[in-house]
């Protein structure tokens, strides 16, 4: 008892340390400066737990920034990063250069992903991603004849990355203030978004894409960029239908279709690719995150035959020092491994259910407007109101959610065991009932 005692003074000790050097040092990414937050300050994880320096345990709802589908603490992909680290670190892919890593990785994913797609450039994260597949939309247009085709259409409430243009075709007014001017060139349409299933916003939407293909000109737009399903906007799973809909409006009208799988690949959605489960056959495919479940920052571009065939012949004048990062590929190589070997995909499918089943009858709440989900990504959205009490009060309770906007959005790795998903559904829900 004496010895837990001295532990956890110790633990609550360099808690304060840590925290105190921190507010002291970093500017996080989401903060407000000059009014650091006291961070909590993590230790090591373990499956879908972390554990902060006290010793304190948490289930992370959220896989950090939905990057994890494999969960924390896996050793193999440790040895992997160690073995590829010990033989070469690192050597830049520009021009003739390349590496076995990235030459079998770009071989699985072409392997795994929808067909049509045909070759990998390999990016650090999402944001690069996008960066690269609305640059390469543009360069494909304009060195097939199409220079005036620039323009961009992105979607209310979408979520595309921090860059220049990432940023621009990010549809959440909160993350734009303040940072003009934007990337210009960028076109919005509505939110995807069916409230309690209504049958008639696939409909209202491919009319809208459809006006506004007609307004601006068809031979003014070089492509389209969306998430299958918003992520950052709510965990928004698109209306029935509207995928197939909107991809054969911008084929009769030549718009490339750029779809970002940043959060929804490698599981999430209980496939490999969200575009398999909703019948899409992208022009460009970018992901990251899952990739390599976040232990190294690792990105991919996949590039379909059209734009291939549009670009024959461009420079590509285009890339980051990391592209194509062997340890980076060694890691994502052994991170699709496990999801395969694990069956991962088909547990996101069947937690998902579990997690949904359990958090619907929040839905009766007057404060609650959905809950609503696809594998495991899940959004439980406010009808107002801030969310952020929400994501505090479970935190306390060692459940880790977040809050984003008017919802409260889920995305657990994809190993979280069926009691870590009833632990976190209860606390979840007293603190949602306890919210209004
Ligand atoms: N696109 C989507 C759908 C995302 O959710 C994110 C990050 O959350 C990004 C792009 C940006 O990726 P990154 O933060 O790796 O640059």
């Amino acid at each position: 008892m004496e010895q837990q005692a001295t532990r956890e003074r110790a633990g609550a000790a360099q808690a304060r340390d840590l925290a105190e050097r921190d507010v002291r040092t970093i500017v996080h990414p989401h903060s407000v400066i000059g009014e650091p937050a006291e961070p909590l300050v993590l230790d090591r994880g373990e499956g879908a737990l972390v554990w902060d320096v006290r010793g304190r345990s948490y289930i992370d709802g959220t896989c950090g920034l939905w990057q994890c589908p494999v969960g924390h603490g896996r050793r193999e992909l440790a040895d992997a990063a160690a073995e590829q680290i010990a033989k070469l670190e690192f050597y830049s892919s520009f021009g003739d250069y390349s590496n076995e890593p990235s030459i079998k990785l770009a071989e699985k994913l072409l392997e795994l992903a929808p067909a049509g797609l045909r070759r990998v450039f390999f990016t650090n994260g999402g944001s690069e991603g996008n960066e690269t597949a609305i640059k390469l939309a543009r360069l494909a247009q304009h060195h097939a004849g199409h220079p005036e085709r620039t323009i961009v259409l992105a979607r209310s409430a979408g979520y595309h990355g921090m860059g220049g243009g990432s940023l621009a075709a990010t549809g959440i007014d909160r993350l734009r203030e303040g940072y003009g001017p934007l990337v210009p060139g960028i076109e919005f349409l509505g939110k995807p978004h069916a409230v309690a299933g209504d049958p008639g916003t696939a409909d209202r939407l491919i009319a809208e894409l459809e006006e506004r293909i007609e307004s601006i000109g068809p031979e003014r737009i070089a492509a389209f960029i969306g998430e299958p399903v918003l992520g950052v906007g709510g965990m928004v799973p698109p209306p029935d239908g509207y995928w197939p809909r909107v991809q054969e409006v911008l084929r009769r009208h030549g718009i490339l279709l750029i779809v970002d799988e940043i959060v929804t690949a490698f599981g999430r959605t209980g496939h490999w690719f969200a575009s398999e489960r909703y019948g899409i056959e992208p022009d460009m495919i970018v992901t990251a995150k899952g990739l390599s479940s976040g232990y190294i920052p690792m990105g991919a571009v996949l590039i379909g035959q059209r734009v291939l065939d549009l670009a024959e012949g461009a420079a590509f004048l285009h890339g980051f020092t990391y592209n194509g990062h062997p340890v980076g590929a060694a890691v994502a190589l052994a991170n699709i491994e496990i999801l395969r070997r694990e069956n991962l995909l088909e547990r996101a499918t069947t937690l998902g259910t579990r997690l949904l089943d359990a958090l619907r009858p929040l839905e009766e709440l007057d404060h609650v407007l959905e809950v609503r989900g696809v594998g495991l990504m899940l959004g439980i959205e406010f009808t107002g109101g801030d969310t952020s009490g929400v994501q505090a009060g479970a935190r306390a309770e060692g459940v880790i959610v977040r809050a984003s906007g008017t919802s409260i959005v889920l995305s657990p790795p994809l190993v979280i065991t069926e009691e870590q998903v009833d632990t976190l559904a209860r606390v979840l829900k007293e603190q949602v009932r306890a919210a209004h």
